[in-house]
């Protein structure tokens, strides 16, 4: 695999970020790397790729003898915090002579994943002091995040869930679906249930059916969705089976997460293509990553590639602040200026909302770069995306035409 990596610059420590390279935005096979004897109908059965996931040390360090110490200690206390699982197929993306490669920093342990700092947390979205019942949170009025499962394809080294997901740190999470579904349909405000995990995809056709059929038939539940990395670390599991399976529950949106735009091989298209044609709507979450997409050649690729795919960018995500993961975090600052470079440079739908996930249970706060430069009662001024800068005249408002919240008013600026 080609290396778009610039050579490490004698005056920094830092790896460098990834340098556009002109196949950034094509669509390649992950291949078959290490398993080009496994028989094809053995490598497109998601069931076969899950049972060869890798999991220990040995494994990886027999297929990727370029680990690193920092890998190699990072791995050997993961099953402590956070299980180490990457599915051959994915595996196959990441380029063994890249150390900073953006698929391995993903899902390969660093031991910096042990340093805390003080601020970080296990829970930094405070769910669960948002759980009426064990497995949903119920932090926003019309809307519950439904955890179905602790299980993921493979497991992401910033999960914002690690206290639960992998049950490697002692949290044994036990969703009770009887006392989930009990509390949405004593809920008729509950018009909107998410689910998520852990990874809802890996449940049986049939398991996920029957969950999915029991929410539909609560009268006020309007919207359903389902969360998940699978497309991403496991296309193989997005069968037309399972597809004709979630077609019967609409309206039903997926939400994928992918980060970098080598995520979306050709593997990852064509199943995204099969819950696209089903009547899927689907978005893309992103979390901001050091040295992963913190780019603004890399960010644009990916969500350029994700419009090819049928799939609008919806949300990018400020990483939280979970505890060991000061190394994947990029700044704020960062952010705005990658939003600066997609809004107005790119297709509006190719543009996610960049948010932060208030630490402590404040839900989504969307993060904008600055556009209005100054507003009073009767003209905005305006910045466009080339930094040229307008005045939008509103004349003479006598009263406000809608009463705004009573704890928040914007001061006006003069
Ligand atoms: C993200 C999230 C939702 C969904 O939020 P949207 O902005 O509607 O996508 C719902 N509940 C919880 C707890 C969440 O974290």
């Amino acid at each position: 695999m080609h290396s778009n990596r610039e050579p490490l610059s004698a005056t920094s420590d830092e790896p460098p970020s990834c340098r556009p390279s002109p196949s950034l935005k094509e669509f390649h096979s992950a291949g078959r790397g290490f398993w080009r004897d496994v028989p094809d109908a053995d490598w497109n059965d998601w069931h076969w790729q899950l049972k060869h996931r890798l999991t220990t040390l040995e494994q990886l360090q027999h297929l990727m003898p370029t680990l690193t110490p920092e890998e190699i200690a990072g791995t050997q206390l993961a099953n402590h915090k956070l299980a180490l699982a990457i599915t051959p197929f994915f595996f196959n993306l990441i380029d063994p002579a890249e150390e900073h490669c953006p698929i391995r920093r993903q899902v390969i342990p660093r031991i910096e994943e042990t340093h805390t700092a003080s601020w970080e947390m296990s829970d930094p979205c405070g769910e669960d002091s948002h759980s009426p019942v064990p497995g949903l949170v119920h932090r926003y009025p019309d809307r519950v995040l439904f955890l179905v499962t602790d299980r993921c394809a493979a497991y992401c080294r910033y999960c914002t869930r690690s206290r639960l997901v992998s049950n490697a740190s002692g949290y044994d999470f036990h969703p009770d679906f009887e006392r989930q579904i009990s509390y949405i349909r004593q809920r008729p405000e509950v018009r909107d249930v998410l689910l998520s995990g852990g990874d809802p995809l890996l449940f049986s056709d049939e398991k996920l059916e029957h969950l999915l059929a029991r929410l539909r038939a609560i009268p006020h539940v309007e919207f359903l969705r389902i969360g998940t990395r699978i497309p991403i670390f496991l296309p193989q599991r997005i069968t037309p089976a399972l597809c004709a399976m979630l077609k019967k529950f609409h309206p039903l949106f997926v939400s994928i997460h992918s980060n970098h735009p080598r995520e979306l091989t050709t593997e990852v298209r064509d199943a995204l293509s099969r819950l696209a044609d089903a009547g899927i709507p689907l978005g893309n979450q992103s979390v901001l990553l050091k040295h992963v997409n913190d780019n603004a050649e890399v960010m644009q690729a990916l969500v350029q590639k994700l419009l090819m795919c049928r799939v609008k960018p919806y949300y990018l995500y400020q990483c939280d602040l979970i505890a060991g993961s000061s190394h994947l975090r990029a700044s704020v600052r960062d952010g705005l200026g990658l939003l600066d470079a997609l809004r107005g440079h790119t297709t509006g739908y190719a543009v996610p909302q960049y948010v932060i996930d208030a630490p402590g249970g404040g839900g989504k706060v969307p993060v904008n770069p600055e556009s209005v430069l100054s507003r009073n009662r009767d003209r905005v001024v305006l910045r466009n995306y080339e930094g040229k800068v307008f005045e939008y005249i509103e004349g003479a408002n006598p009263a406000p035409t809608f009463k705004r919240s009573e704890n928040f008013d914007m001061p006006e600026l003069v």
